[in-house]
């Protein structure tokens, strides 16, 4: 199997070349086909298992796809500046994801990002954002103010800026919950339980964890439909 039989678009086969991927890992060969195919999915496998683009690129993919008109094409710099120039005020618009990743930490936030950024050099338009707990508020403010199709965030810190509205997931498309054991291990179910409750009913959602038995695998019953089961 090769990532070209996966029918990934051109520009991501591309920065996979560059990356020097040669050919998907077994998780990645299962779920990125189940992923364009809609499905949700609970994935039992172990970091290092090429997972972070087990997700990432098919949903990139699927970006791909979305006409011009209903991208996030405008930042708020341009967004004040055509309020300006039609001689209307400018209110800060929410960030509105079409992709949220939750991590449970900070280095794994930082990493996806840093994989997105790879897989993306050629979609230039796609933009990601981490949002993470002891970042300073203005910088994440900044960020959010470019209004990024990825977040990849930390649940505390998501939390704090949907409350606030600086964040609206009513447009969210995907929903990833990675390493999902330690985030319920680390105590942000109810986090976690307040995000997915700010996200559309028909969002793709996909689960990512070592086990899915226990407080896991309740958990993945009530926030996923009819999931696909992958166990590498
Ligand atoms: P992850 O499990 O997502 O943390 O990925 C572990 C490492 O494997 C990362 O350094 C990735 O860049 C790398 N990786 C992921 N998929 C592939 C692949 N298909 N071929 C080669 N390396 C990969």
């Amino acid at each position: 199997m090769t990532f070209d039989e996966l029918g990934l678009h051109p520009a991501i086969l591309k920065a996979l070349v560059d990356a020097g991927y040669t050919q998907p890992t077994p998780v990645q060969e299962q779920a990125i086909p189940a992923v364009l195919n809609g499905h949700d999915l609970l994935v039992s496998s172990k970091t290092g298992s090429g997972k972070t683009a087990a997700f990432m690129l098919p949903v990139l993919h699927s970006f791909t796809r979305i006409p011009d008109a209903e991208r996030n094409t405008k930042t708020q710099k341009q967004e004040r500046q055509s309020a300006r120039s039609r001689g209307r005020a400018f209110r800060f618009q929410p960030a509105a994801p079409k992709m949220l990743v939750l991590t449970p930490t900070r280095e794994l936030a930082l990493q996806i990002t840093a994989a997105a950024a790879q897989y993306t050099k050629y979609l230039e338009q796609i933009r990601t954002v981490a949002i993470l707990g002891g970042m300073p508020y203005p910088k994440q403010l900044q960020l959010l103010a470019k209004n990024p199709d990825i977040l990849v965030a930390t649940p505390g810190r998501l939390i704090d800026h949907l409350q606030s509205g600086k964040i609206d997931l009513s447009a969210l498309q995907t929903l990833v919950l990675d390493e999902a054991d330690r985030m319920l291990d680390m105590g942000f179910i109810e986090d976690i339980e307040t995000i997915v409750d700010a996200t559309p009913a028909d969002r793709q959602t996909l689960l990512f964890s070592a086990t899915l038995d226990g407080v896991v695998g309740k958990m993945a019953q009530q926030i996923t439909q009819s999931p696909q089961m992958i166990q590498i």
